[in-house]
């Protein structure tokens, strides 16, 4: 069965795409955590970090710095969080990689 996000990637349901380029795909999560609550996935079907393989370095840094792009595209020049839920212990309840964006307010630390 393919993830949600897979179907997203693959445009059979629709998301709100802030970005989009070869590798990966950014879209607004559908319940937010804050004013601005983006995900950025890669393209690739990687079920989590830890999945991520040596091969993948430059695929993460990617990841990252698209995050970093549309962060500024958004306007979030006081600040923001990136968050990368892994696994069960993690938080994580879609097995497909993706940065959590979060912005627009000021977050609280330590989270949960
Ligand atoms: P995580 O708990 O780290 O796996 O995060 C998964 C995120 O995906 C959650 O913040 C959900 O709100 C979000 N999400 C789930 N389904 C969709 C969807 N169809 N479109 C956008 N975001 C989604």
């Amino acid at each position: 069965m393919p993830t949600i996000f897979q179907r997203i990637i693959d445009k059979e349901i629709p998301a709100k795409i802030v970005h989009e380029d070869d590798l990966c795909l950014a879209f607004q999560d559908v319940a937010p955590q804050a004013p601005t609550h983006v995900l950025v996935i890669p393209k690739k079907a990687l079920a989590n970090l830890a999945a991520a393989a040596d091969e993948d370095q430059a695929l993460l840094g990617h990841l990252l710095l698209t995050a970093k792009k549309v962060a500024e595209q958004l306007g979030l020049t006081n600040g923001y969080r990136t968050v990368i839920n892994c696994g069960r212990d993690g938080g994580q309840s879609v097995d497909h990689l993706h940065i959590h964006l979060l912005g627009g307010r000021a977050l609280h630390w330590p989270p949960g």
